[in-house]
Order: structure tokens, then C-alpha cells, then sequence
């Protein structure tokens, strides 16, 4: 059965006789409206460990656009019940106070790893993330917390969190989780229209041009031949890089080396963040 957590402190409290009970704990963070891609990290957790506790908070502050954290769906009650379906143990949903009882004045740097990307356009995202991260972390004390491959600039942060704070926990990453049509499964996909779900698939289709064609062309190229095909489509993309997998610095030249394409784009209104792996590897 499904618990509901609303305070830190119960939270405490559940997490301390699992312990005692030597459970092991796996954390699935999340700012809810719920979708298949979080419930692979629910099913993963579930399968790894004794019990899985999920959250669902809609972090302030890790938003830089006051418009887009109103705009973003809360749907609790079908949060719930796919909750329940997939049996997890525990729902911590607390409300920003509990969470936060003043703005926090410590901020977080992840030098190198935030210029890029994601970093570049969403000034404070980072540092917002590992506050929530961390209060997430000491709370729960999971034995393994899981993040999707969707967020990978994310992840390498939360690794470089996790490895510079000494967090006693592992990391796993899941694969994205797509629609039939390729388009990778987001909250934002609420906000399309039926055409503009059809539109932005083409994102998908870009970034597995540039996977097919890699070994053809130089990267340059595929990238600007990607944009081209893009805009054609009538899709505003902020950037489309290939980087480093691991460290997110752009690569020029394949020469083998573990490489991501990453893009943000923006179909109608919404903007839409997906990325693939261009060389067959595992974590
Ligand atoms: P969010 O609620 O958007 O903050 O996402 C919570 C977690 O679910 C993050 O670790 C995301 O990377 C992950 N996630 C979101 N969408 C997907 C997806 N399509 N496939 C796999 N994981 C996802």
C-alpha cells in the first residue's frame, strides 16, 4: 500500500525504522505528473531494493522563469494512483514550506559541467537542483537513487554532488523512455498540441540522423545539416551540440570517444530537451 509522507519529519521517522530493519531504500525525485518515463525509474527502484520511495516536489528553486513554474501540470490524485498501481512504498509530497522555511542563500558551482548546455540557458537551474538533491539525500539516506538519462547534464551534476559531498549512495541512470514516434516522454509534452507532438518527433529523427550518419561525415556538418532539417520543420532549436558523454565539453572530431547529441529546441511555446547516445555504451 501506498504511504503518504507530507512532513520532513515523519519522513525521518520512516526512513529510521527502515534502517533499523536494514531495508534498502531506493529514491525516485520527481516533480510529478507522472508518465511512463518516471514510472521505469519507479519499476527500477522497485526491483533493486526493499522498498522505493518516490517525491514529488515542484522545486521553485530550480526554476528561472516564474511563468514556467506556474505553468507547470500538478496532477496529484493520477500522480497517486499510477503510484499505487506500480506499488511503491512511500510518497513523499511535501509543500514548498516544509521544504524550504527561507530562500536558501547557499548556491552551488559545477564549474565546467554547467557552462554548457543546459547551464548556459537557465541561469541557478544547477544550484537550485542540488539544493533539492541534497535535502532529498539526507532525508531519505537511500541506498540507490534513480535519475533518467532524459536529465544527463543533471546526472553528471548530481554525481559530481554526490562525489564532492561523499553522499553514501549509489547513482543508477535509465534509459529515456519514448513515445511510438520517438518524441522522448516529458510533462511539457501536456502543454503540445496534438500536431506539435507529430512536429516535435523530429527532434528524435535529427539526433538519430546525426547516430546513422556519424562514421559519413564530419560532426560540423551533421550538426548544421540537422539544424537545417530542423527548421524546415519549423522547430526554433536553442542548441544542438555533440559533447563528451562524461565531461559535456563539445566534440569536434569523432575519434571514438563516448558521445552524446544533446538538444533543446522549442516546438510552438514549450521547449523540449532530449538527447542519444551516438556510440554504443553502458554506464
Ligand atoms: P522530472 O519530474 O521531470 O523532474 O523528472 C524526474 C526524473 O524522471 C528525472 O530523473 C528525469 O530524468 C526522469 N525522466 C523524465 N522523463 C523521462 C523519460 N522520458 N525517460 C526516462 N526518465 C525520465
Amino acid at each position: 500500500m501506498l504511504h503518504l509522507i507530507r512532513t520532513q519529519a515523519e519522513l525521518r521517522d520512516v526512513v529510521f525504522r527502515l534502517k533499523q530493519k536494514n531495508k534498502t531504500i531506493g529514491l525516485v525525485p520527481t516533480m510529478g505528473n507522472l508518465h511512463e518515463g518516471h514510472l521505469s525509474l519507479v519499476r527500477q527502484a522497485k526491483v533493486d531494493n526493499d522498498v522505493c520511495v518516490t517525491s514529488i516536489f515542484v522545486n521553485p528553486t530550480q526554476f528561472n522563469d516564474a511563468e514556467d513554474l506556474k505553468k507547470y501540470p500538478r496532477t496529484e490524485a493520477q500522480d497517486i494512483l499510477h503510484l499505487e498501481r506500480e506499488a511503491c512504498d512511500f510518497l513523499f509530497m511535501p509543500s514548498a514550506d516544509e521544504v524550504y522555511t527561507d530562500n536558501p542563500c547557499l548556491l552551488f558551482q559545477f564549474g565546467s559541467l554547467e557552462s554548457v548546455l543546459e547551464g548556459k540557458y537557465r541561469d541557478g537551474h544547477f544550484s537550485g537542483v542540488a539544493t533539492i538533491v541534497s535535502k532529498l539525500f539526507h532525508w531519505v539516506s537511500p541506498t540507490v537513487a534513480y535519475f533518467g538519462q532524459k536529465d544527463l547534464q543533471q546526472f553528471r551534476i548530481i554525481e559530481t554532488l554526490v562525489k564532492d559531498l561523499s553522499f553514501p549512495l549509489q547513482l543508477k541512470m535509465c534509459p529515456i523512455v519514448r513515445e511510438n514516434n520517438g518524441l522522448a516522454m516529458s510533462s511539457r509534452n501536456n502543454r503540445l498540441s496534438t500536431e506539435e507532438k507529430t512536429q516535435a518527433a523530429h527532434l528524435y529523427k535529427a539526433l538519430t540522423s546525426i547516430k546513422e550518419l556519424i562514421h559519413t561525415d564530419e560532426l560540423p556538418n551533421l550538426i548544421n545539416q540537422a539544424k537545417a532539417y530542423l527548421s524546415a520543420q519549423n522547430i526554433n532549436v536553442e542548441y544542438l551540440e555533440v559533447v563528451d558523454a562524461y565531461n559535456l565539453q563539445t566534440i569536434k572530431e569523432n575519434k571514438k570517444q563516448k558521445a552524446v547529441a544533446c538538444i533543446a529546441a522549442y516546438v510552438g511555446e514549450v521547449r523540449l530537451i532530449d538527447n542519444l547516445f551516438l556510440n554504443h555504451f553502458k554506464e
